[in-house]
């Protein structure tokens, strides 16, 4: 099955996405679906990075691999978007590929649906503020997924670049929310907070993270990026897609570093959802997912897709 990527946006959902995303965390818990070692490299050919992210979920039966990366120059030069990757399905059972898959707007509907399955699972029933930190390509999908979560009342935005807040503030107002653009001290009035940035450096504190918010770290994906203080890592219970991932590129590799957390103290958000880890148990505790981002996520949404293209008979099949 061949599903292009121009496809793609009218058959996912945020509901599909969240489905799928949510329960591939639970099989990761479970133990019945695993992630292989993921491989990034800088190719030496137009500043691009290519790589792959695979694994298995036997209890899902999907087997694949999400192959592509950023091609820094694709946009100027050649009006393409610098985020390039498609996902490669396989039958489990015999090893014959099953389906390729568009991965573009697939790869921004299972990162939101990572925060969002954070957010139902970890913030407070009653959050009524959510705060955004990014207002990229990304911080769009976060927000529109996050917003379904919960009934929020009001949003509040920061970006280090406060000409792109409009981004989410138009979101705020498709869901007939008001927006107020806030400095980082502002923040603190947030019950929910998503971080999506780029950013090396941190930009929230944990002097600006009030008792009993969830924070959700989305943005660090790789060794080096950082967008919150690893003291908020101290004072928070952090839980994580990967914890393998969440040491080594994700947010809580910082925290880890300085020794002011250990491995032991990061959970598996899957755990949460399968009932063996009670998740958030106090109203004023501060809950932190990082969200790294893995394979797993990329094939359960495809496998999702290819099921839906199905369904509606938009499916290219070949004979291969
Ligand atoms: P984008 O380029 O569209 O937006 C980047 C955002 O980061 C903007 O809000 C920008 O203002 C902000 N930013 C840039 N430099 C900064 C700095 N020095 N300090 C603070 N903020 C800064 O990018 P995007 O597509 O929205 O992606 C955002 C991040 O999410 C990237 O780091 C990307 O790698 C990551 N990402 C993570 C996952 C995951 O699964 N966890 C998936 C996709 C993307």
């Amino acid at each position: 099955m061949i599903i292009p990527e121009q496809e793609i946006a009218d058959l996912m959902t945020r509901a599909a996405a969240f489905e799928a995303v949510e329960s591939v965390f639970a099989a990761m818990a479970s133990g019945d679906a695993y992630n292989f070692s993921v491989v990034r490299e800088a190719i030496g050919h137009e500043d691009a990075l290519y790589g792959f992210k695979g694994g298995f979920d036997k209890a899902g039966l999907t087997l694949g691999l999400k192959a592509g990366g950023y091609w820094p120059n694709n946009l100027e030069k050649r009006g393409l978007i610098n985020h390039q990757s498609t996902v490669f399905l396989f039958d489990p059972d015999t090893g014959k590929p099953s389906a390729m898959v568009g991965g573009n707007l697939l790869t921004a509907l299972r990162t939101a649906a990572a925060s969002s399955v954070s957010i139902k699972h970890l913030a407070r029933e009653n959050a009524t503020v959510i705060g955004m930190i990014g207002a990229g390509h990304q911080a769009t999908f976060q927000l529109r997924a996050a917003l379904e979560q919960r009934s929020f009342e009001k949003v509040i935005g920061w970006n280090y670049h406060p000409e792109m807040l409009p981004n989410i503030e138009k979101v705020a107002r498709e869901a007939v929310l008001p927006f107020e653009a806030v400095d980082l001290p502002g923040m603190v009035e947030a019950d929910v907070i998503i971080s999506i940035t780029s950013a090396f450096a941190p930009s929230l504190m944990a002097e600006h993270v009030g008792p009993g918010t969830h924070v959700a770290c989305m943005g660090t994906d790789t060794k080096g990026k950082q967008e919150v203080e690893a003291a908020l890592l101290a004072r928070a219970t952090v839980f994580t897609d990967e914890v393998a991932q969440s040491i080594s590129i994700g947010e809580a590799q910082h925290a880890v570093a300085e020794g002011l957390i250990e491995q032991s103290d990061i959970h598996q958000i899957g755990a949460v959802i399968n009932g063996t880890n009670p998740g958030r148990i106090s109203d004023d505790q501060i809950t932190l997912f990082d969200g790294t981002g893995v394979g797993l996520q990329d094939l359960a949404v495809a496998s999702a897709v290819v099921d839906l293209a199905v369904e509606k008979g938009v499916a290219i099949e070949v004979d291969f």
